[in-house]
């Protein structure tokens, strides 16, 4: 393939497309910052595999993305934790419940548990959940070096601090910094946050809204590892080196909001409020001092799937979206659109393409 494509974002998803691509042809990526330093490092970087109702589709997307990780662990940190999903009521136990069994068929080793079961975990409060064991996760900022390494030993080009402020598409496409202009085949937005802000330059307006992660880290004390648990109500905790990450997940479009990604945002008090009544499910955080605390934004779709592939405008094509899942999915995605940049469109990324919302 001889062509020049640049990409507008350094976060993992950035990342990992100018890794995948710059073995193919010539990369440029503009970040307007320092690379990862988007949503990628507000991130949990767990690498998900459970749904609650799981869809033959997204466990193909995520086995193709661990399929793509997996030959690379060795020179990442990947913490194996485990993942446990709490139910809180009979009728989303009975969800999980089935859903057990259908995570295993999609080759996700998987166990339903009871209440009993649970209390093992020392978590009192649920009345069923189910836990999938080969979880873990990632070092965002590691993650993030990782595959611009790789893009560079490659031959790509990555510039920090440069912020694409105009892109005039056709054939070639023109990017538009401060300080430059710059001619390529095509345009890939991987803003993130800021994925809006970049289709209004080319005149496009996807279904894309903003959702708040909150994210307090407690000191525990305890250095033992536990597994990612999300309770039913939305809450979850993740440990680390010195404690324990308690957030909330959540991905609901009508939910959403349009956000400004660069507002600076503190924890909302009703957040250490629900925290607060959450000791009693995890002990563990309760008395304990908070050493960080910090508001994450993801960027959802309506239908939970990322937008990634060819626009309607000339050589302009998209990797947002990413609904809580830009970690667990970017070498997939990174993927795809690498084999559609290079004219090969793979069944895997049909569903996932923008014009499903024209
Ligand atoms: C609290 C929280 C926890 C999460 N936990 C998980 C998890 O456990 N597992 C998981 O899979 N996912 C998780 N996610 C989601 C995941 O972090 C995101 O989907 C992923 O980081 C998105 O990566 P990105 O590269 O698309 O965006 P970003 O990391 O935001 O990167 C976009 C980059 O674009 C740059 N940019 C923007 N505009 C311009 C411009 N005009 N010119 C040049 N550069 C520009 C920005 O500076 C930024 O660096 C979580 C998200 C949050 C908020």
């Amino acid at each position: 393939m001889d062509m020049h494509i640049v990409i507008v974002g350094g976060g993992v998803i950035g990342t990992a497309l100018t890794a995948a691509l710059s073995d193919r042809t010539e990369v440029t990526l503009l970040e307007r910052g320092s690379l990862g330093e988007g949503t990628t490092a507000a991130s949990m970087a767990m690498i998900h595999r459970q749904q609650p109702i799981p869809t033959n589709y997204d466990q193909r997307l995520r086995s193709l993305a661990w399929e793509q990780y997996r030959p690379d662990l060795d020179e990442l940190t990947h913490t194996r934790i485990g993942s446990l999903y709490v139910a809180e009521t009979e009728t989303f136990a009975d969800q999980l419940c089935e859903a057990a069994p259908a995570l295993a068929e999609c080759g996700v080793e998987t166990a339903f548990l009871t209440d009993d079961d649970l209390s093992k975990f020392g978590i009192d409060e649920g009345i069923g959940g189910i836990y999938t064991p080969e979880e873990g996760y990632f070092e965002p900022d590691e993650l993030v070096e990782f595959f611009a390494a790789r893009a560079r030993e490659r031959g790509a080009r990555l510039e920090t601090g440069t912020e694409v402020t105009g892109i005039d598409p056709g054939e070639p496409v023109t990017v538009q910094t401060a300080d430059d202009r710059i001619e390529a085949d095509a345009v890939v937005n991987a803003a993130g946050p800021w994925a809006p802000a970049v289709d209004r330059l080319v005149g496009l307006d996807f279904p894309l809204r903003h959702t708040r992660g909150p994210i307090l880290s407690f000191e525990t004390g305890s250095t033992k590892p536990r597994p990612f648990t999300l309770f039913e109500r939305g809450l979850y905790c993740r440990s680390h080196s010195e404690g324990l990450y308690v957030g909330r997940f959540a991905t609901d479009f009508a939910e959403g909001e349009s956000l400004d990604p660069d507002e600076r945002r503190a924890i909302p008090e009703e957040f250490h409020e629900e925290v607060r009544e959450f000791a009693t499910a995890v002990p563990a955080i309760a008395e304990n001092p908070i050493l960080d605390e910090w508001v994450g934004v993801r960027t959802v779709t309506p239908d939970g799937r990322p937008l990634v592939g060819e626009t309607s405008v000339e050589g302009y094509y998209v990797a947002t979206g990413m609904s809580g899942l830009g970690v667990t999915l970017a070498p997939a995605v990174a993927d795809l659109l690498s084999d559609q940049l290079s004219g090969t469109d793979r069944e895997l990324i049909e569903p996932l393409s923008p014009a499903r919302f024209a």
